[in-house]
């Protein structure tokens, strides 16, 4: 009942006058992007698209972070754009992900202080699995990320279970 119930001395307890989903939106508002993001499997941006599938059966991910000579952010590569690769024709061994994958700066990202219900709406609103959790290297310019993490669909369904058990 945590939340129903509000203190003030002299007073004692008092209704606080806010509903069960004004306070459910309250608890999903303070669970931050860092207290759940996964760790993100990245690959280098000259890495071939058969490596690239490889990385992804190996790490069990349905999206790989690609990353430039510098480590910072370049663009992401998901099952469907590797599956179409490989329906191209082409040698898979001498395609670079670099070709084929989601360039920045188009890419969606969030950051560890976002709140997990920004990142859900995001993964909705633009219709992806996985959003880079991304810092901004500042001596590098605005638009130089280093990815600290990964947010997916799977981690937004953790949460929900989480907020689902009542013994705690
Ligand atoms: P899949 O295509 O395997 O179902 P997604 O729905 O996540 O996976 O990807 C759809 C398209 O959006 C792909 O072309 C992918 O490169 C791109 N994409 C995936 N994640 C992001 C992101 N965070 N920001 C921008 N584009 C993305």
């Amino acid at each position: 009942m945590a939340g129903y119930l509000d203190a003030r001395p002299r007073v004692g307890y008092f209704y606080a006058g806010k509903t069960g989903n004004q306070l459910l939106a309250e608890r999903l508002r303070k669970m931050k992007v860092s207290d759940y993001k996964a760790r993100p499997v990245v690959i280098r941006e000259a890495s071939s698209v058969y490596d690239a599938i490889t990385t992804l059966f190996l790490e069990d991910v349905g999206t790989l972070y690609v990353v430039n000579e510098e480590g910072l952010l370049a663009g992401v590569v998901s099952r469907k754009d590797l599956l179409r690769a490989a329906l191209g024709g082409k040698r898979l061994e001498d395609l670079p992900v670099g070709v084929i994958m989601t360039r920045m700066p188009n890419i969606i990202t969030v950051t560890p202080e976002d709140s997990l219900y920004d990142a859900a709406k995001k993964l909705i609103d633009y219709e992806v699995d996985s959003l880079p959790v991304v810092v901004e290297v500042k001596e590098k310019g605005p638009r130089a990320l280093e990815v600290v993490g990964r947010i997916t669909k799977t981690t937004i369904t953790r949460a929900f279970v989480e907020l689902g058990q009542t013994d705690r």
